[in-house]
């Protein structure tokens, strides 16, 4: 489909589906990452590179075998990809080195959208980590308020909710070391999210607006389409959209929003990057956000209505399996009932299963939301009367 080599900073779930869209349009990728990481593991070539995507010499291996450089990680070495595009004129970077900056630290990422009038949750740096200006910042945004680290930060890990004044040793002992700022809690209904993929010339096109549902701060479902009125997903896609005009380059970006008790909607946070909001795509819609991701950084078409669902019944709700917390392997049985169930897709990352990790998701498609929630409850064993 194109005879240019894309690079990909990262090999874990990401980059595999990434890859799996690629091989479909035979398309060559190349990964960064460690030895027999998940993308690797589906993708037989000589020219992986072993390494990091945090060193900046593994990243510049990488650069030299390809045309077009993306990531499925924001962690990466902005400078490093700041001069490659000096040293490499004719190498593409996508999503943009200067997009990635601006958004891997997560409390820089809320200044540029405020500055672009973009509506997201109140927040404070925290220069000094002691619990004097953790004692202010409670009096300025209430309690609870959340701490979060600005960077490096996934699924919950670098976020520590201070309940009470009471709490701020430990919020301060659990993210010591760590660049910190804080935010004003959001009183919430409901959490949505859109991908949004950028072409090349700037137009932006919106999948449908989703709604995740978090368990101990991981993903656990997503029901696309949300269960909000229209007003609501448009609004959300508004926002979203806007925010995504703020950032220079192309590729697809996760977009996550807090729907509040108010009405009013604020963007959480943004990703770079397939999400695994998006996760859903894949058997739900036209095009995958994955594909949609490399039709944008390889300039193909993006034909009208791409990102929609297939058809106009379908209803979506995607599952993700995480390691089981007791015994190891565990969660396969809730992946064997899901491949007893009609229109059910098993996807698993091939990663070790340790307890709460991501190891694979679950995609269960319907022509109503009532038939995939049934088709969820004998998944995840709270029924046990199998689906015709
Ligand atoms: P991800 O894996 O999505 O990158 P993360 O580690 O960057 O996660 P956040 O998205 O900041 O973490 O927060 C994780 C979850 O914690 C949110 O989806 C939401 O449920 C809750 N949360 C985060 N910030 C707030 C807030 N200000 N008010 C209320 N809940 C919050
Ligand atoms: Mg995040
Ligand atoms: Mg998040």
């Amino acid at each position: 489909m194109d005879s240019r080599t894309v690079g990909i900073l990262g090999g874990g779930q990401l980059g595999r589906m990434i890859v799996e869209a690629a091989n479909r349009l035979n398309i060559k990728t190349v990964i960064l990452d460690a030895e027999n990481s998940p993308a690797k593991q589906i993708s037989n070539s000589n020219d992986h590179v072993n390494g990091s995507f945090s060193n900046p010499l593994d990243i510049e291996k990488l650069a030299e075998k390809c045309d077009v450089l993306t990531i499925e990680i924001e962690h990466v070495d902005v400078p490093t990809l700041k001069n490659l595009q000096v040293k490499h004129p004719k190498l593409k970077i996508y999503p943009s080195p200067e997009t990635i900056r601006l958004i891997q630290d997560k409390y820089i990422q809320k200044e540029h959208l405020i500055k672009n009038g973009i509506a997201v949750t109140q927040s404070v740096p925290v220069e000094q980590a002691s619990e004097t200006s953790l004692l202010n910042v409670g009096r300025d945004l209430g309690f609870p308020f959340v701490l979060k680290s600005r960077t490096l930060a996934y699924d919950g890990r670098g976020n520590f909710v201070v309940k009470n004044k009471e709490m701020i040793p430990e919020a301060l002992e659990v993210l010591k070391d760590r660049p910190l700022y804080a935010e004003k809690w959001a009183p919430f209904t409901k959490e949505l999210a859109v991908m949004i993929v950028r072409s090349v010339n700037g137009l932006v096109f919106s999948y449908p607006i989703v709604e995740t549902i978090h368990k101990d701060n991981i993903c656990d479902l997503c029901y696309a389409p949300a269960r909000v009125p229209d007003s609501v997903q448009l609004k959300a896609k508004l926002l979203a959209e806007n925010a995504i005009k703020s950032f220079p380059g192309c590729g697809i970006f996760g977009v996550e929003m807090f729907y509040l008790e108010t009405g009013e909607l604020l963007i959480n946070e943004i990703a770079p990057r397939p999400h695994n909001s998006g996760h859903y795509t894949i058997d739900a819609c036209v095009t995958s956000q994955f594909e949609a991701h490399l039709r944008s950084i390889l300039d193909l078409p993006m034909p009208k209505n791409f990102t929609s669902f297939s058809t106009i019944t379908t209803n979506a709700i995607m599952l993700n399996v995480l390691g089981d917390k007791h015994t190891k392997d565990k969660e396969l049985e809730t992946c064997e009932r899901a491949l007893a169930t009609p229109g059910s897709s098993v996807y698993l990352y091939g990663k070790e299963s340790r307890p709460n990790r991501k190891v694979g998701h679950i995609n269960i498609i319907a022509s109503s939301m009532a038939e995939c929630e049934q088709r969820l409850n004998y998944i995840t064993g709270r029924t046990d009367i199998p689906i015709k």
